[in-house]
């Protein structure tokens, strides 16, 4: 029998990825939301989720001869994954109700508590056609398709948890923008239970007490952000969608940024602007606000003037990320690892020997997959660097590539290596798209001096596969535009060690030759900060070398302890039961 029966934290994300197969995800956001859940039930904390069904998934990859990339639909079957729920709720739209169902996931913890994840889904035959396909693509169609996405995650989440008998939330955790709208069906409810039709400064500072906001973009532009017309679009005036006499929704969203107690950097930026942000109406009704790394908080501080804003530091669901071989010796000497993620700090006592063993295993069924996917054999014995996350511009994938001749040279002074790719660029971002391309001319001209292989439709099972299966982690974002980045955290749980600028969570898991490595010095996120990437790619050529490549092949003994470092001081640390745990302390107990 379950205690505590009530759950207590709502979690809401636009995205949430559980299994390889089901296309609810795009990338780092999800992957995120689905550890955070997976270590909730790890941790039997009274949570439930709630995100949007895509019935088109996010697209699947193909890659043509010359890299450039198309995207198609993915279709799957819902019920192969879900299962349906019975109640219904309807939100008002422009004129329209529109219904909704819910198909729930659940997630099961190490200790068998569940936590369900319900995906909410417009398409029903009551529906307009439009209004079926707005649970139809993630991150698909045009803006004010967004905000109406945005308009079910929250508004309808809300009402389709009151349904389904989850009547004892004490906390709404926003992870990033999308679900800000979620604030305003909360208000109008503190309203309701004081009998009013009027919201009152009392309501405003009631939701803030149960709203906890994750920030995840370091850059303005990043920011969801409406014209304020969208919203009386979606909401003309008359209609009753909050019951609220006194208000449109556009007016509420006003008062609330303009209220009392609400930031005055936000108050100025709002009666300035016709826009609707869902960041500044996200920290207006969230009590506890965050960032997802030390350093991503700062830059957040730095962006968000006045406003607190703390710090969790991402991590990766340890039991999910590490690799079968790895899982085995775990269980053999750390057995309580999958329930308490701290004990991996044992691993500086394993026989180096039988992490080697695990490491040439993972690394074994990596390249088999490259073979597959490819038909190119890489050699095990050679020196293996990974690269795979969201092609986009600060990303910077190709920034190893910057001088070939550098990297051949390389190659020749300190010993061969070969280098696996992956990752999708969004489907309208043409600047990710060309460096894709830029990969496959660059793999081209480096033919078997270095050899390159990008492999497509990157998902969680190849995330898995590359991270645990290379023998250095390579990240090279643009400072300080990586908030965290969790694939590295990934590679360290299976004793990969990362060579990575100092930015997101390398800035705290760097321990210089001792957990990995560096590339360039820790900086500050200064006005006058210049991004040198001539200067970054020598720092990495510099790196590989003189340093990695020459310690690989010749003190294999001292690479191996790097790679018991990585497991022991990252793995142990950068999971998701830490940070769930930060959460419940810092966040939803206060
Ligand atoms: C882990 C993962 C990500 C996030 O990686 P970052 O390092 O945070 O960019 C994105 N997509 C997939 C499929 C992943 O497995």
């Amino acid at each position: 029998m379950e205690c505590v029966k009530d759950r207590l934290v709502a979690y809401f994300s636009m995205e949430i990825a559980l299994e390889n197969s089901m296309p609810s995800y795009s990338g780092g956001l999800g992957v995120l939301a689905g550890d955070t859940i997976r270590a909730a039930a790890d941790l039997r904390l009274p949570m439930v989720a709630v995100s949007l069904l895509y019935r088109k998934g996010y697209f699947s990859q193909h890659l043509a001869e010359d890299g450039t990339q198309t995207e198609e639909p993915v279709e799957w079957r819902v019920e192969d994954f879900l299962h349906e729920e019975s109640p219904r709720v309807t939100i008002p739209l422009e004129d329209r109700r529109v219904e909704l169902r819910c198909w729930r996931y659940d997630a099961v913890g190490v200790r068998g508590y569940v936590v369900p994840i319900y995906f909410l889904d417009a398409d029903l035959p009551s529906n307009a056609l439009a209004d079926r396909a707005l649970t139809g693509t993630l991150y698909g169609g045009d803006p004010y398709y967004r905000l109406c996405q945005e308009v079910i995650l929250g508004i309808g989440g809300v009402r389709m948890l009151r349904a389904l008998g989850h009547e004892g939330l004490t906390r709404y955790h926003m992870n990033e923008g999308h679900a800000a709208l979620l604030s305003l069906e909360l208000l109008e409810t503190e309203a309701a239970k004081a009998g009013r039709t009027t919201i009152r400064a009392e309501d405003i500072e009631k939701v803030r007490c149960k709203c906890v906001f994750t920030t995840h973009t370091p850059v303005p532009a990043g920011h969801d952000r409406f014209p304020m017309e969208y919203l009386t679009r979606a909401f003309p005036s008359q209609t009753e969608l909050f019951d609220l006499k006194d208000a449109s929704a556009a007016d509420l969203v006003k008062r609330v940024l303009q209220a009392e107690q609400a930031y005055p950097d936000l108050q100025q930026a709002a009666r300035a602007g016709a826009s609707l942000n869902m960041t500044y109406l996200a920290l207006s009704l969230s009590k506890y606000v965050n960032g997802v790394a030390k350093q991503h908080g700062e830059t957040s501080r730095q962006m968000f003037p006045g406003v607190p804003i703390e710090a969790i530091t991402n991590g990766v669901h340890a039991g999910t990320w590490t690799a079968p071989a790895f899982r085995e010796i775990f269980d053999r000497y750390i057995p309580t690892w999958r329930e308490d993620n701290y004990s991996l700090r044992g691993a500086l006592g394993l026989p180096p020997e039988e992490i080697w063993t695990a490491h040439l295993i993972a690394k074994h069924e990596l390249l088999e997959l490259v073979r597959q996917k490819t038909g190119i054999k890489f050699d095990p014995g050679k020196f293996t660097i990974g690269f795979a996350r969201r092609a986009t511009g600060y990303k910077r994938a190709d920034l190893i590539l910057a001088d070939l001749d550098r990297l051949r040279q390389i190659a020749k002074n300190s010993g061969p290596f070969q280098i696996v790719y992956a990752g999708k660029a969004h489907p309208h971002d043409a600047g990710g798209k060309s460096i894709i391309k830029h990969i496959f001319q660059a793999k081209k001209a480096l033919r078997k001096a270095v050899p390159v292989v990008f492999l497509d439709d990157y998902n969680m099972d190849l995330g898995g596969k590359i991270t645990a299966g290379v023998d250095l982690w390579l990240n090279t974002p643009q400072f300080p535009l990586e908030a965290s980045g969790t694939s590295g955290m990934k590679a360290a749980l299976n004793g990969v060690p990362s060579l990575s600028i100092l930015d997101g969570w390398w800035s705290e898991g760097h321990i210089e030759g001792v957990t990995g490595w560096s590339i360039g010095e820790a900086r500050r996120a200064t006005p006058d900060l210049v991004t040198d990437n001539r200067a970054d790619a020598e720092s990495l050529y510099n790196k590989l070398d003189s340093v990695i490549i020459p310690m690989f092949y010749n003190e294999r003994y001292r690479y191996l302890s790097v790679m018991q470092h990585a497991i022991a001081i990252n793995g142990s640390f950068f999971n998701t039961q830490r940070m769930v745990q930060q959460y419940i302390t810092d966040a939803y107990m206060r």
